[in-house]
């Protein structure tokens, strides 16, 4: 049975149309007096700011290494200066503080150089969840020099790698939005400034007015910064400023540092990446034991905003949900409840399916709106680099669809008669079979059907032996029991009968019996029984 319900499209951050958050904002936004900060001094170290919130990832993607940036930009003597938000009593990563880019918050912590350790934050005003992007995301790829060392890049090179070649950052977002999302624009530059002195060493201050020092060179050069949706900075390879990536949600500034070694497609790569951050994307992380934590931070395969072998790729479905990249084709996207489904490869158009191209479940057990998507992907286009796993079996990913900024995490993948079980949520999904042209997979969404429980009796052996034994259920629901005492597993058998030879006086024992099938699946534990040998026995 098919549940169809056409889901809207996903809100999605465009920072374009906000005038605080375009290029030029921290002079524009300096001109915002309305919104501006409270400094007030609660005592000698703990001080109270007011700002607005940027969020950024730094990276280093050659060894997976990465850091959640929260900064606050705030006004000090009509200047705007930003401080890095780290935990201090309150802990902000990890935490139940969810910080989006853009919220106006105050917060109250101990201020030291450019950051402040958080004890205290209340968000003012959101900045909810903004509109799908959609249209021409003119950029400004920014080459850049020091003294000694520029850019691996040339500007021929760059401009074909975003807007001309066969596989361009233009061309990746155009196939994966259907046309919705076009990069245009041109490359400047080279622009020189150190890039490894303590100049901008670190993402405070002193980075900024690293980036507004480049800024003022391209602005005198005639180039309004202002026009452009995305500022792409290309430093030279030995630049201290960055790891190999650092980039801000639903804001302008992507930093990229390729190596001289690295090859087009690597450039390509981590630039679509950087972009990606840009545009609202979270990493594509791995998490096989299905906890909500991404074991591996770029651990999914299938989705540029994860490690792809460092070439270009497609993103995966609940990116493309989110992006709304599906958004002229609403109903390949379906949300199910339970049944038998097939998929369409989500590399295929739309225009030119049968079927659904994504399938969501709601995940009900952990977070609100939270969701399963099952997805079908094939070695076509871009993701034509995909790994075998992933093109001959389903994608299960969960994704957190509340507006914010979330990572994506792939779950499984399931290949032809493999089943993945959620225990919390009682539901498993079986893959079945791929459709003989190869370009569809099924699968089966459903309850768990609950393995039955035993009653167990006990009574008393030779020298305090405990006998248990218990109800016999159909041996095909059966793969053996747990025999458990006082919440330890002291046996597990096939019989229906136990004797516990190891007890002695003096003790209280408490048994309970569990079913276990062949999935390994665990029925409710069976009735307590409690021996007391605690009491000497009358005679
Ligand atoms: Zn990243």
């Amino acid at each position: 049975m098919y549940v169809k319900t056409v889901q809207p499209r996903s809100p999605r951050g465009d920072y374009g149309d906000s005038p605080t958050a375009q290029a030029g904002m921290r002079l524009r936004y300096a001109l915002l007096g309305g919104i501006v900060l409270a400094f007030i001094s609660l005592n000698a170290q703990a001080e109270t700011f007011s700002g607005v919130v940027d969020v950024a990832i730094a990276e280093n993607g050659e060894n997976n290494t990465f850091e959640e940036i929260y900064e606050l930009r705030i006004l000090k003597n009509g200047k705007e200066v930003r401080k890095k938000l780290k935990s201090g009593k309150l802990k902000l990563r990890g935490g139940k503080v969810k910080l989006r880019p853009g919220d106006l918050v105050e917060v109250t912590g101990d201020a030291g150089g450019d950051s402040i350790f958080v004890d205290a934050l209340a968000v003012q005003a959101t900045s909810g969840a903004a509109a799908v992007v959609d249209g021409d995301r003119i950029t400004l790829g920014i080459l850049v020099g020091s003294n000694d060392s520029v850019a691996a890049v040339t500007a021929a090179d760059l401009t074909e790698y975003l807007f001309n070649a066969e596989r361009s950052i233009d061309g990746l977002y155009d196939a994966n939005s259907l046309g919705h999302i076009r990069f245009t624009g041109q490359v400047v530059g080279p622009y020189y400034k150190d890039t490894r002195g303590a100049d901008c060493s670190s993402e405070g201050n002193g980075f900024w007015d690293w980036v507004a020092s480049m800024e003022a060179q391209i602005i005198a050069d005639g180039v309004d910064i202002s026009q452009y949706k995305h500022l792409l900075f290309i430093m030279p390879p030995n630049s201290t400023c960055i790891g190999t990536g650092y980039a801000y949600f639903n804001n302008p500034y992507a930093f990229v540092k390729p190596q001289a070694s690295w090859g087009p497609e690597k450039v390509k790569y981590y630039i679509a990446h950087e972009l990606g951050h840009n545009l609202g994307m979270h990493h594509a992380g791995y998490d096989p034991n299905n906890d909500g934590i991404a074991d591996s931070e770029y651990g999914d395969q299938s989705d540029v905003q994860g490690n792809p072998q460092y070439q270009m790729s497609d993103w995966n479905a609940p990116n493309a949900d989110y992006m709304g990249f599906l958004s002229d084709y609403p109903h390949k996207i379906v949300t199910g409840e339970s049944g038998f489904f097939e998929v369409e490869a989500l590399e295929m158009h739309p225009g030119e399916t049968w079927m659904q191209q994504i399938i969501k479940f709601p995940k009900l057990d952990r977070v609100a709106n939270e969701w399963y998507y099952i997805s079908f992907r094939q070695p076509i286009g871009y993701s034509n680099t995909l790994q075998i796993q992933y093109t001959t079996g389903i994608s299960i990913h969960t994704f957190v669809d509340d507006g914010s900024i979330q990572r994506t995490r792939i779950i499984d993948l399931l290949q032809p008669g493999e089943v993945f079980y959620d225990q919390e949520n009682k539901i498993a999904i079986t893959a079945t079979s791929q459709s003989l042209d190869g370009m569809s997979m099924g699968f089966t969404f459903e309850p768990i059907a609950e393995v039955p429980p035993v009653t167990l009796a006990i009574s008393a052996g030779k020298g305090h032996r405990q006998n248990l034994w218990w109800s016999s259920i159909d041996t095909s629901e059966v793969s053996y029991y747990e025999v458990i005492r006082n919440d330890v597993t002291i046996a597990t058998t096939t019989n229906t009968a136990y004797e516990d030879r190891s007890v002695s006086m003096g003790n209280i024992y408490s048994y309970v019996v569990v079913t276990v099938n062949a999935a390994g699946l665990r029925s409710e534990d069976s009735n307590t029984v409690t021996v007391n040998l605690s009491k000497r026995r009358r005679k």
